[in-house]
């Protein structure tokens, strides 16, 4: 008789030795939000509608604190004004649908209760930042800036970020139905800080918009367009529809990304009958004319798939669309184990039809040190998920290294593991190349949190840290 597998394993000592993932389905759950003392009479019909979750939002301690109450105490409070007066560089912005994500089950008893479990939570350890979660030396690397990825850099129109061959990112606007402590695009996208003045485009939306318009007509090589911000769930949907039925009539045009956090954190938006039925409209004409229409989300923590997501995800595929996939941000703290990043996958897989497809490491903005990981922890990372999911949902995690792209984290070219200076090579010149006979033949750098360096690489940046600084951004540093 043929033994299995697990047979052959017991017999051979025993006993089945555990692996190191244990797969589990878990039913989504959707938090009772009536926790929240400011919630507690809040109807399921209210919490259904889109315009009931944006004219709640939390955008200020004192709503926040309307909201909780004493459930969380004076230090938190205190805690967070601390970080926006100096250190946030995003405001504060939180759908009640994302809020009731946080501490999801640890229950409300009374004054001070939940204080703990907010420190600790995934959610709220970045849509919530305070000042005591970041570190206090080495708060930003020494090359970290404002606009890390050089996009606006890349800009062949305003907003219309031209860097990979077949591919341009078109940001249409620069706010979302939510902020999150670590956007990448941290330099354009949501209101002023105290610590920093956002960029603002210039021409009027409707002219940037005809321009990016006219610069595809006229781009033939350009085949894929992610249509982003900001959000576009903040963008009046006859407009969105409208600008992506103009792509649509583009014919080298032959995939478009519709990028949304609000999918997750803001899923009514998405269950609204107008966008349900323009999306209905905009992917049979995608389907006719052969191009893939798809949204982009962006899920961090398994808790933030509710039922509500799934519904809203649900919705979209019904509407006609290809593909619902996530791209995540690894942060430290957030989702860095292979648990963690696991059970997000099989949460967003399993319970939502929502592809797992990248996470990316967190971008070189200023005061994201606490949340960054180092390129080896990655990769022990990106090799620890490998095996558990099918092999087309298996997540990325990709290192987006500036002036290059996106790359897989194991591509790494070479690696100077004291002073975490990794570098990177590629196989395409960005918008602004076109005439560099040396681009794909140098090679350009990305750079690990420093306190996670052996002493003597802590020695050598503490040595070179101000002239790194003025070499990484001397016009354009966030406040000081
Ligand atoms: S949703 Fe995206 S663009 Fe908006 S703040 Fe978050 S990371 Fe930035």
């Amino acid at each position: 008789m043929t033994e299995t597998l697990d047979e052959a394993v017991q017999a051979a000592d025993g006993r089945a030795l555990p692996q190191p993932y244990s797969y589990r389905q878990t039913p989504l759950v959707e938090p009772d939000w009536r926790r929240f003392p400011g919630w507690a009479d809040v109807t399921d019909e209210e919490w259904r509608s889109a315009q009931w979750q944006r004219s709640h939002c939390v955008k200020n301690v004192a709503q926040l604190r309307g909201v909780l109450g004493d459930l969380v105490d004076e230090r938190f409070y205190a805690d967070l004004e601390a970080d926006i007066a100096q250190a946030a560089t995003m405001s504060m912005l939180l759908p009640p649908q994302m809020l009731n994500t946080m501490a999801p089950s640890v229950p409300a008893e009374g004054a001070g209760s939940l204080t703990e479990a907010f420190y600790a939570d995934a959610v709220r350890l970045y849509m919530l930042p305070v000042l005591s979660d970041r570190r206090v030396q080495w708060t930003s690397h020494p090359h970290a800036t404002r606009d890390s990825l050089h996009e606006h850099e890349m800009w062949a129109v305003e907003g219309l970020t031209h860097r990979y061959p077949t591919k341009v990112l078109a940001e249409l606007l620069p706010t979302c139905p939510q902020y999150c402590g670590h956007c990448t695009r941290m330099d354009l996208v949501g209101n002023s800080t105290p610590q920093v003045d956002k960029l603002k485009f210039v021409a009027k939306p409707d002219a940037r918009l005809t321009e990016m318009l006219d610069y595809l007509r006229r781009s033939p090589g350009v085949r894929d367009v992610v249509v982003s911000g900001g959000d576009v769930a903040n963008l009046p949907w006859p407009r969105l529809e409208s600008f992506v039925a103009a792509l649509l009539e583009i014919d080298n045009i032959k995939d478009i990304r519709l990028a949304s956090k609000a999918l997750m954190g803001l899923p009514q938006h998405w269950l609204q009958d107008e966008v349900r039925e323009g999306m209905a409209r905009l992917a049979g004409v995608a389907r006719e004319r052969g191009v893939g229409l798809a949204i982009h989300t962006h899920v961090n923590a398994a808790q933030s798939v509710t039922p509500l997501v799934a519904e809203a995800a649900r919705a979209m595929f019904e509407a006609g669309v290809r593909d619902v996939r996530n791209q995540g941000v690894l942060m430290r703290g957030i989702n860095d184990s292979v648990e963690k990043l696991l059970d997000l996958s099989f949460a967003l897989l399993d319970g939502a039809g929502i592809m797992p497809y990248y996470f990316y490491m967190c971008d070189m903005i200023p005061g994201a040190e606490h949340w960054r990981l180092s390129v080896w922890e990655a990769q022990a990372l990106q090799h620890g998920i490998m095996g558990y999911l099918p092999g087309f949902a298996t997540p990325r995690i990709v290192c987006d290294v500036p002036y290059v792209g996106k790359r897989w984290v194991h591509q790494v070219h070479e690696y100077d593991r004291e002073r975490g200076i990794s570098y990177w090579t590629k196989n395409y010149r960005t918008g602004i190349e076109t005439a560099d006979s040396e681009a794909l033949s140098r090679t350009y750098e990305y750079y690990d949190p420093i306190y996670t360096l052996p002493a003597a690489g802590q020695d050598w940046w503490t040595r070179h840290a101000a002239d790194a600084a003025v070499h990484a951004d001397p016009s354009r540093g966030v406040h000081s």
